[in-house]
């Protein structure tokens, strides 16, 4: 049987890998799966995500479910209004920062996160088969208007609204051309702050710095930060659930290096309790993170690379809190999902019941050195790759949770993975010092190439 669902719900290019065809079976599927009740479903800006809404819905109905449309909404705000509103389960039609010429589709489950692997491959197993069940009752289609709202007033309930308010902050948000522009700056505004947003108008074209933020796309944002004397930057990725953080000197941090501070601020306000707080975060994150955890005794569970796995492991672990490096921040008292916009405000709550600035906050915590690369391979000889590394270090501490970590010594490790969505393999590397990590990067970048050649 072929997989349907990839890492992160079911994605390709549409029209091509996943087509209206494709969406309509999927649904019958979903249909199936889900019995019966209602769905709720949203969509981001991309120009086929109409079309693929309601071919969805029409499907949905068609197998007896009624389908409360949301409308465009970032994804973390379908999912926060599953959870709140108390549907059966959610849709969301989005490809997150893949390229314009993407697509997907991600189910949620009543309790607003992804439906685990388990159950994808149950769906799966409908949809190969064939085997819908076809109902007599054909469900109806409704609109919502106020998830936006639901989703504002849930985020402004969990920050300390006075204190950030008081401040009067000054905001640059670069909103990528994606979802976030609909709900953002709306809560930004209900936070006191004078708000300036660039790339703010929704296209699926993301004509402004293309969907994904990365320390090295953000030069608008940087720009227009140090501009505008602002206090704060923001970068949101195209369904935003994915946030990057600039600092009033226009340094943008690594999402692990964000939410290590956004860790600390919330530790620190739950002081008394923070001693049965769980983080989950991925085991390619930084050191930090567990350097921050163990200043109020909070535990670290490292995990396997995908934010799936994060919010379903923060669910069974009743975990306060998730990361990972790429940006992503979850809140369970929120809902354990990232979400660009509820990160925002926990940053400006940082900020405002600190007194502190953010690069004030960032030299809190030490420094330490990242390195991402990539290699083309396919997924055997990645696990070639993996397995030389592993006979080669012997005498080393190695993790095995996702690929193979290599501790080369206290403060630095070399990690290897095969992607689950192309056929590449990434490095991660982190060190306390930058020549260290230089060498450690060269090194294994030798090995790796030489092992490869073979
Ligand atoms: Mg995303």
């Amino acid at each position: 049987m072929g997989r349907l669902f990839g890492t992160n719900g079911v994605r390709g290019v549409f029209n091509k890998d996943l087509t209206l065809d494709l969406a309509l079976r999927l649904s019958y599927a979903l249909g199936t799966y889900f019995k019966e009740g209602k769905v709720l479903l949203g969509y981001d800006g991309r120009y086929s995500s109409p079309l693929l809404a309601d071919v969805v819905t029409a499907g949905l109905n068609a197998m007896g479910l009624d389908v409360y449309n949301a409308g465009l909404v970032p994804t973390p705000c379908l999912q926060y209004c599953v959870k709140r509103l108390g549907y059966d389960g959610g849709v969301m039609i989005t490809a997150s920062h893949n390229p314009p010429e993407y697509n997907g589709i991600k189910v949620m489950a009543r309790d607003g996160v992804e439906i685990p692997r388990e159950e994808e491959g149950i769906i799966e197993e409908i949809f190969f088969s064939s085997n819908f069940k076809l109902s007599d009752r054909l469900g109806r289609e409704y609109s919502i208007s106020n998830a936006i709202d639901v989703y504002i007033n849930g985020i402004l309930s969990l920050v300390d609204y006075d204190a950030i308010r008081s401040k009067g902050f000054k905001v640059v948000v670069d909103l990528g051309n994606g979802a976030q522009a609909v709900a953002v700056p709306r809560l930004l505004d209900a936070l006191g702050c004078k708000v300036i947003t660039i790339n703010e108008r929704i296209d699926g074209s993301f004509p402004g710095r293309g969907s994904e933020p990365t320390v090295d796309n953000l030069h608008d944002l940087k720009a227009k930060v140090i501009d505008s004397n602002a206090d704060l930057g923001v970068a949101y990725d195209g369904d935003g659930d994915r946030s990057i953080f600039c600092d009033e000197h226009g340094n943008i941090y690594t999402g692990d290096r964000s939410g290590a501070i956004l860790i600390d601020h919330i530790l620190k306000q739950s002081k008394g309790y923070s001693n049965d707080v769980k983080i989950v975060t991925p085991i390619n994150s930084s050191m930090l993170i567990d350097i921050v955890a163990s200043k109020y005794r909070a535990k670290v569970i490292r995990i396997k690379v995908g934010s799936v796995e994060v919010s379903r492991e923060m669910l069974r672990s009743n975990a306060l809190l998730g990361l990972e490096e790429n940006g992503g921040f979850m809140y369970a008292r929120h809902i354990a999902v990232r979400d660009g916009a509820m990160s925002t405000a926990l940053m400006l709550e940082a900020l405002a019941v600190s007194n502190n600035s953010l690069s004030e906050l960032n030299s809190m915590h030490r420094r330490f050195y990242q390195y991402k690369t990539k290699f083309q391979c396919s997924s055997t000889e990645s696990l070639r790759v993996i397995e030389e590394l592993r006979n080669d270090a012997k005498d080393k501490r190695v993790e095995s949770i996702d690929g193979i970590k290599i501790w080369i010594d206290d403060e630095s490790w070399v990690m290897v993975r095969q992607s689950g969505t192309e056929p590449i393999m990434r490095l991660y590397a982190e060190a306390s010092d930058d020549v260290r990590l230089k060498d450690i990067v060269r090194l294994y970048t030798e090995k790796i190439r030489s092992i490869l050649k073979r």
